[in-house]
């Protein structure tokens, strides 16, 4: 088996909270023991509600945020370990694209000179930058004209272009979503997730796609991961968990998505009340103060994540 492009194990990340100093320390558990792997050319999606830990993960994953705990290798080097100023040269492999690329694309600069910035940190030789920034403008579908101009003459969908050709300019394998296309127009969505699409099999990219949008994900993803209050309690391929869904936090978040078929018979599961607080998660099952089918053991023993005979790995007492 070759070894995946990225592979996670037990990432954690504790926020601290501060208390009075007579009450002892305590965390906000936003990443609890999150382990994934995410191959060449593949999309990964991760799906849960606001609130759930799924952005943290992102950003410890790139380590814009520094994992408390936990190992993330990138073909097989696990780069938590090192310095941070040796992640300069793993960073230009790894990408970010933001939810609302207005708030990350700066506004005094021209797009050329936002396109240029990681070609310069990155010590390519200038005479090379104006090629390569054609070319990229004129992959994410605009033109070399619009490198002379600044943000706010562009539309949202556009911004996005802009700020998926800054992701794209060191051309790197892997890709870290954000909530890409929740600030956009739907019809702007489609187009978006057409060109991330278009460009996953031009340059073999991975995907790790951060939405809390259900029918985003099943669009675009391989294979989806659903987490609950830092924790991922689902994981399958995108057909398998979108027909027969196992968990029913899964089941209640898939149940509250209008479907466009007019023959789809899926039971309504109402999912009552509000997330719990990652301070002072539920013991047991986290989901269990929520859940339609929650028995006694689920209120004092957690369910670990293991896998079913149709290789979905799931996290409940019921499997
Ligand atoms: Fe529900 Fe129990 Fe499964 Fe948790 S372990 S999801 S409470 S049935």
């Amino acid at each position: 088996m070759t070894t995946p492009l990225l592979e996670i194990t037990d990432l954690q990340k504790k926020f601290p909270i501060k208390k009075s100093w007579l009450q002892p320390q305590s965390y906000v558990h936003a990443v609890d023991g999150v382990s994934l792997t995410v191959r060449e050319g593949e999309t990964v999606g991760i799906v849960g509600e606001s609130g759930c830990g799924k952005s943290t993960f992102g950003r410890c994953v790139l380590r814009l945020l520094e994992p408390t705990g936990g190992e993330v290798k990138f073909q097989g080097e696990n780069y938590l370990k090192l310095p941070r100023r040796a992640m300069h040269s793993i960073r230009r492999n790894m990408q970010m694209v933001f939810q609302n690329p207005y708030d990350t694309l700066n506004p005094k600069l021209s797009i050329s000179r936002i396109l240029a910035e990681p070609l310069i940190a990155h010590g390519i030789p200038r005479d090379q930058h104006r090629q390569m920034m054609e070319e990229i403008i004129e992959i994410v579908g605009l033109t070399p004209a619009h490198l002379a101009r600044y943000p706010h003459e562009f539309s949202g969908g556009q911004r996005q272009r802009i700020g998926i050709a800054r992701a794209l300019m060191l051309k790197p394998k892997l890709i870290v979503a954000d909530e890409p296309v929740s600030a956009l127009d739907v019809s702007i969505q489609s187009q978006i997730l057409n060109l991330l699409t278009e460009l996953q099999e031009k340059f073999s990219l991975s995907y790790l796609f951060i939405s809390h949008d259900l029918s985003v994900v099943e669009h675009i993803s391989d294979r989806v991961a659903v987490m609950y209050l830092g924790e991922i309690v689902e994981l399958a391929d995108k057909n398998s968990l979108f027909a027969d869904p196992k968990h029913p936090y899964t089941q209640a978040l898939l149940s509250s998505v209008l479907s466009t078929d007019p023959d789809a018979s899926r039971e309504r599961i109402r999912l009552t009340g509000e997330l719990p607080s990652p301070a002072n998660p539920p013991k047991g099952c986290k989901f269990h103060t929520r859940c339609h089918a929650c028995m006694e053991i689920c209120k004092t023993e957690k369910p670990a994540l293991k896998k079913l005979e149709d290789g979905t790995m799931t996290a409940c007492h019921l499997y």
